[in-house]
């Protein structure tokens, strides 16, 4: 009988309500396993500003430190804040890649026969659709400094006014731990990775093509190729059959991302597993968030897919835990509901009953 620490962080909108059903399914799982989840429950996002002052505390960071992995819902509100704000619920997520080194974000792409027709792009085109994109996630130009508006830019630049700089810096020793995960991935899967930049025009474009020519030499059974990113941007709608493993750096994934997402449907059916340097007893150390936002429009009307943050438990059981079993068995629950006809309305097809949020997690606790 093995015990497991898990950080719960559920964060704002629909955060907790989809956190909730995560939870809901890791108990289902400790229920029909002997595995024991301690679950620590923290604030964070603009609950954690309006009790704490801060988006998240030196506390949750220690308890998150301490954890085997960590469940995030969302963070960020409607319109709350100024953009220039010290507090923003952002900055959690931020503070935790960072201080977590959490420098892969996995994204697993699978649309579900029965949700083929849920998608805007036509059903044979997703047919058979299957791939991982991996993005650096603590580096490039989210993090590069300078990065600031500059008011009085007087004689910097021509035409006058304010002028706004940022900056995109990778180091070889980045580029290199992202590219070798994607390879290590791919081992496991078909064995092609596309490393997508912008070499024609970005120096650190160019590096990372010459790192990523080194690394793949340690891989020969693996097949690199490099793709542009705007040419990866069309290829993902005209032929996303094509790509198995998709590594890339991170405002390129942040982009590329949500259109994969598009593939499977809705927001709230894909998860992702941010992976860190740390391993711990089990396996490597992670967050695992549902890759949709706080969805203001929808919160607290029991309409949040909660489908997306319960798969991210499953990568939690997979990745950081070790329990891979327990994983598959809450991705056939998954499959399972919606085979069997329960949508939420992101997801609605001409056959499918509309259930809550609470019914479609518990429907999947029912199967595990
Ligand atoms: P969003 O992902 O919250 O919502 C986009 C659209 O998708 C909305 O129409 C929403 O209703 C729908 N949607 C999202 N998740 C859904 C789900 N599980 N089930 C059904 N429908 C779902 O993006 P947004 O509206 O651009 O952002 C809202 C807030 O979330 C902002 O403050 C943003 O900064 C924040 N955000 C946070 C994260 C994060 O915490 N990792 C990620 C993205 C956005």
């Amino acid at each position: 009988m093995a015990e497991y620490t898990i950080a719960v962080l559920a964060g704002d909108g629909i955060g907790p309500e989809v956190t909730a059903e995560a939870v809901g399914a890791l108990r289902a799982v400790e229920r029909r396993s002997s595995h024991t989840f301690t679950l620590r429950e923290a604030l964070v996002g603009q609950a954690a500003i309006a009790v704490e002052g801060e988006a998240i505390s030196d506390a949750t960071m220690a308890l998150c430190q301490a954890s085997d992995a960590v469940l995030f819902g969302a963070v960020g509100g409607a319109g709350v804040g100024r953009p220039d704000a010290k507090a923003q619920p952002e900055n959690a997520l931020f503070r935790l890649r960072k201080e977590l080194a959490l420098f892969a974000n996995v994204r697993p792409v699978r649309p579900l026969p029965a949700l083929l027709g849920a998608s805007t792009i036509k059903r044979e085109t997703l047919r058979g659709v299957d791939m991982v994109v991996v993005r650096e996630l603590t580096g490039g130009l989210y993090y590069g400094k300078p990065s600031e508006i500059r008011e009085d830019s007087a004689g910097a630049v021509e035409a006058g006014g304010a002028s706004a700089v940022d900056t995109m810096v990778y180091s070889e020793a980045e580029i290199e731990r992202i590219v070798r995960y994607a390879c290590e991935l791919a081992r496991g899967r078909r064995q092609r990775v596309t490393s997508v930049d912008k070499a024609n025009v970005l120096s650190c474009s160019r590096l990372w093509r010459r790192v990523a020519e080194r690394v793949a030499r340690d891989y020969p059974d693996v097949t690199l190729r490099h793709l542009l990113v705007d040419s990866c941007a069309m290829g993902l709608i005209r032929q996303p059959r094509d790509f198995d493993v998709i590594v890339t750096e991170n405002m390129f994934g942040d982009i590329l991302t949500d259109e994969a997402s598009m593939l499977a449907g809705s927001m709230g059916m894909l998860p992702s597993a941010s992976l860190g340097t740390r391993m711990t007893a089990h396996g490597r150390f992670g967050l695992y968030e549902p890759i949709h936002g706080t969805a203001p429009d929808i919160t607290g009307q029991g309409k949040a897919n909660p489908l997306a943050a319960i798969l991210s438990a499953a990568l939690l059981l997979r990745y950081s835990l070790g329990l891979t079993r327990a994983a598959e068995a809450v991705e056939s629950a998954v499959a399972s509901v919606i085979a069997a006809g329960y949508r939420t309305p992101d997801i609605a097809t001409a056959r499918g009953t509309i259930v809550s949020t609470g019914e479609m997690g518990a429907a999947v606790a029912e199967r595990i």
